[in-house]
């Protein structure tokens, strides 16, 4: 059975043309592009073009694009950078809502002495602006904030927070693995120093990554070896899966308007389509600054774990927006921090599409979905006594 694949925000297929521009560079030209001889050297001729594809779609120069392994390796170069460039300076902000590879880290690097500030977001997952202001100081070294959430698709402001650092001659970082490749991003036209993104995410292979850096920035490199990327980043270049994502975001820049016209209807008719059936349903995330192609929903009273595996069983693949920690069903921290309530946080499910979904499958979902959270709801003692308390304020 094919997948209806509803989980691109967790991983993406990789595109047929990125296999297919990716695959000689595994057995015909397996030159190491380092080499002196012409036959490395043509390959690095290739890597050269894939950062101008990678510049092309970011509104940036190849020079300031540096190939790592994944989007986590970027956040983590990126932060350990800013911290060495500045080694006076003991202060990060960042936001509550930020991926574990941003968060997980200033949590390790505040038990080494950095203070961290993690800024707060409201009931539809935004940022306050003016808290963000207030929380700059003299001492910060580095602003991280990421450009979409990878759970509501909510986009923060991060234009307008790189200038108001930039004002105070802090540096910016914006993790960004969500948002490349379904929005529009011109990094020539913002103060942002350093970009993170991820190749999986956008129809490239796993395991290759992104991080942007504002020419004249400061760099300390996190990975110490060889000369490569100009000696930012050590270890032989990933050849096959760099062409690979060069192609990809070459396909990304010329596929950004179906993103934001036919994902995001499809996106639109499931989310609208979902809300009318199932009663007590909710979006979570501020609707009027979103990716196009994701849409979270509670169902109150259900468990997003039993939604996915009912799901399952008829190929639905999509995500829910509680994980299963020693035993016990934890809402996520991005759900958490914006107050919702465990009624609801508990039964949310993330629907993440792509270009390449269609308008049977989400047909497909809405025939589906509505029994199956009726099923849970029959057997929940939760929505056996809210329904007999609707009934009886009839
Ligand atoms: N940042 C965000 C917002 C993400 O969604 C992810 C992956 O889900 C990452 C970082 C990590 O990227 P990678 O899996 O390439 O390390």
């Amino acid at each position: 059975m094919k997948p209806i694949y509803l989980d691109n925000n967790a991983t993406s297929q990789v595109a047929p043309e990125v296999m297919e521009a990716m695959l000689p560079y595994f057995h015909e030209l397996y030159g190491n592009p380092s080499s002196m001889h012409s036959f490395g050297g043509q390959v690095m001729k290739q890597i050269r073009k894939a950062r101008e594809q990678l510049g092309a779609l970011l509104g940036a120069s190849p020079e300031e694009i540096i190939f790592t392994s994944c989007g986590t390796e970027s956040d983590n170069a990126a932060i350990h950078s800013a911290l060495a460039s500045c080694p006076d300076k003991r202060h990060i902000v960042t936001s509550r809502v930020e991926h574990p590879a941003v968060r997980a880290l200033c949590a390790h690097l505040a038990t080494q002495g950095y203070r961290l500030t993690e800024l707060p977001v409201d009931g539809e997952g935004r940022l306050d602006m003016e808290h963000y202001k207030r929380a700059l100081t003299p001492d910060t070294a580095i602003v991280s904030l990421m450009w979409a959430n990878n759970e509501t698709g909510v986009v923060f402001p991060v234009e307008k927070a790189a200038e108001i650092a930039r004002e105070r001659h802090i540096l910016f970082h914006t993790d960004a693995v969500q948002a490349v490749g379904k929005i529009p991003i011109n990094l020539a036209n913002t103060h942002i120093d350093m970009l993170s993104l991820s190749g999986h995410k956008l129809h490239a292979p796993k395991g290759i990554g992104v991080l942007y850096l504002r020419k004249g920035t400061k760099f300390s490199p996190f990975l110490i070896g060889g000369h490569q990327e100009r000696g930012r980043r050590g270890g032989t270049e990933a050849t096959p899966s760099i062409i690979g994502l060069g192609v990809a975001a070459e396909l990304a820049q010329k596929k950004m308007d179906i993103e934001n016209t036919f994902v995001k209807e499809l996106r639109d008719r499931l989310e609208k389509s979902i809300l009318e059936i199932i009663p007590n349903s909710k979006v979570n995330g501020d609707r009027a600054s979103r990716l196009p192609n994701t849409t979270n929903i509670s169902f109150e009273f259900v468990e997003g774990e039993g939604i996915l595996l009912l799901m399952d069983e008829y190929g639905i693949c999509a995500s829910s927006g509680s994980a299963c920690t020693s035993g016990s069903l934890q809402p996520s921290h991005v759900l958490r921090a914006m107050g919702i309530p465990f009624t609801m946080a508990h039964g949310s499910i993330r629907f993440s599409l792509s270009v390449y979904n269609t308008d049977e499958e989400i047909d497909f979902v809405i025939e589906k979905l509505p029994p199956i959270i009726d099923t849970l709801r029959s057997m929940s003692p939760y929505w056996k006594v809210s329904e007999s308390r609707v009934r009886c304020q009839e």
